[in-house]
Protein backbone atom coordinates (compact mmCIF):
# COMPACT_ATOMS: atom_id res chain seq x y z
CA UNK A 1 0.00 0.00 0.00
CA UNK A 2 1.46 3.24 -1.37
CA UNK A 3 1.38 5.97 1.68
CA UNK A 4 -1.01 8.50 1.07
CA UNK A 5 2.10 11.45 0.68
CA UNK A 6 3.44 9.22 -1.95
CA UNK A 7 -0.03 8.65 -4.16
CA UNK A 8 0.12 12.92 -3.77
CA UNK A 9 3.76 13.30 -5.34
CA UNK A 10 3.26 11.03 -7.82
CA UNK A 11 -0.30 12.38 -8.92
CA UNK A 12 2.34 15.78 -9.45
CA UNK A 13 4.77 14.09 -11.00
CA UNK A 14 2.32 12.50 -13.65
CA UNK A 15 0.38 15.62 -14.02
CA UNK A 16 4.31 17.00 -15.34
CA UNK A 17 4.22 14.24 -17.19
CA UNK A 18 0.83 14.75 -19.36
CA UNK A 19 1.75 18.62 -19.73
CA UNK A 20 5.28 17.25 -21.18
CA UNK A 21 3.27 14.69 -23.17
CA UNK A 22 0.91 17.40 -24.43
CA UNK A 23 4.04 19.55 -25.68
CA UNK A 24 5.71 17.40 -27.36
CA UNK A 25 2.64 16.29 -29.49
CA UNK A 26 2.12 20.32 -30.19
CA UNK A 27 3.42 21.42 -33.44
CA UNK A 28 4.50 25.23 -32.42
CA UNK A 29 6.32 24.03 -29.18
CA UNK A 30 9.09 21.81 -31.34
CA UNK A 31 12.34 23.12 -32.66
CA UNK A 32 12.48 23.40 -36.40
CA UNK A 33 15.79 21.92 -36.08
CA UNK A 34 14.80 18.88 -33.96
CA UNK A 35 15.02 15.45 -35.49
CA UNK A 36 11.56 13.45 -36.26
CA UNK A 37 12.92 10.21 -34.42
CA UNK A 38 14.42 11.67 -31.70
CA UNK A 39 11.40 13.88 -30.92
CA UNK A 40 9.23 9.91 -31.35
CA UNK A 41 11.85 8.69 -29.00
CA UNK A 42 11.35 11.37 -26.19
CA UNK A 43 7.44 10.80 -26.04
CA UNK A 44 7.79 6.92 -25.98
CA UNK A 45 9.67 7.36 -22.99
CA UNK A 46 7.21 9.92 -21.50
CA UNK A 47 4.60 7.11 -22.02
CA UNK A 48 6.27 4.74 -20.63
CA UNK A 49 6.94 6.58 -17.89
CA UNK A 50 3.52 7.44 -17.58
CA UNK A 51 1.81 3.76 -17.94
CA UNK A 52 4.86 3.06 -14.55
CA UNK A 53 3.53 5.96 -12.75
CA UNK A 54 -0.42 5.32 -13.23
CA UNK A 55 0.60 1.44 -12.44
CA UNK A 56 1.67 2.88 -8.37
CA UNK A 57 -1.03 5.56 -8.37
CA UNK A 58 -3.77 3.00 -8.63
CA UNK A 59 -6.96 2.70 -9.99
CA UNK A 60 -8.76 5.30 -7.32
CA UNK A 61 -7.11 8.29 -7.42
CA UNK A 62 -5.71 8.06 -10.92
CA UNK A 63 -9.62 7.80 -12.07
CA UNK A 64 -10.07 11.06 -10.20
CA UNK A 65 -6.94 12.80 -11.69
CA UNK A 66 -8.64 11.47 -15.75
CA UNK A 67 -11.91 12.56 -14.65
CA UNK A 68 -10.63 15.89 -13.15
CA UNK A 69 -8.05 16.82 -16.15
CA UNK A 70 -10.26 15.84 -18.67
CA UNK A 71 -12.46 18.93 -17.58
CA UNK A 72 -10.60 21.38 -16.47
CA UNK A 73 -6.53 20.13 -18.08
CA UNK A 74 -4.52 20.65 -14.35
CA UNK A 75 -6.00 18.39 -11.89
CA UNK A 76 -3.89 18.85 -9.11
CA UNK A 77 -3.68 22.25 -7.67
CA UNK A 78 -1.64 23.71 -4.67
CA UNK A 79 -3.27 24.95 -1.62
CA UNK A 80 -2.51 28.40 -0.35
CA UNK A 81 -3.70 30.05 2.73
CA UNK A 82 -6.72 27.64 2.81
CA UNK A 83 -7.49 29.28 -0.99
CA UNK A 84 -7.85 26.21 -3.91
CA UNK A 85 -5.59 27.60 -6.25
CA UNK A 86 -7.53 25.98 -9.14
CA UNK A 87 -10.68 27.50 -8.46
CA UNK A 88 -9.76 30.38 -6.09
CA UNK A 89 -12.48 29.22 -3.55
CA UNK A 90 -11.56 29.73 0.11
CA UNK A 91 -11.88 25.79 1.76
CA UNK A 92 -13.78 25.56 4.99
CA UNK A 93 -11.54 25.18 7.67
CA UNK A 94 -12.51 21.66 8.74
CA UNK A 95 -11.03 20.72 5.38
CA UNK A 96 -7.59 22.22 5.63
CA UNK A 97 -7.62 21.63 9.52
CA UNK A 98 -8.22 17.64 8.57
CA UNK A 99 -5.43 17.25 5.70
CA UNK A 100 -2.72 18.95 8.64
CA UNK A 101 -3.09 16.19 11.33
CA UNK A 102 -4.07 13.32 9.36
CA UNK A 103 -2.60 13.78 5.76
CA UNK A 104 -5.25 12.26 3.23
CA UNK A 105 -5.61 13.19 -0.16
CA UNK A 106 -8.54 16.04 0.06
CA UNK A 107 -10.66 17.34 -3.03
CA UNK A 108 -11.85 20.71 -3.80
CA UNK A 109 -15.24 20.66 -2.62
CA UNK A 110 -16.24 23.35 -5.32
CA UNK A 111 -13.83 22.45 -8.66
CA UNK A 112 -13.29 18.91 -7.49
CA UNK A 113 -9.13 18.80 -8.62
CA UNK A 114 -6.91 16.90 -6.14
CA UNK A 115 -5.30 19.36 -3.71
CA UNK A 116 -1.69 19.57 -2.31
CA UNK A 117 -0.60 22.11 0.32
CA UNK A 118 2.36 24.04 0.01
ZN1 LIG B 1 -11.21 24.30 -6.19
Amino acid sequence: MVSTRKTLRLLVTLQDLDLMIRESHDPASKGEEEDMGFELKNVETLQTARTKLAEQIGPRWLGVYERVARRYGRAVVPVQERICLGCFVTLPTSIAHKNLEDPEITVCENCGRILYWL
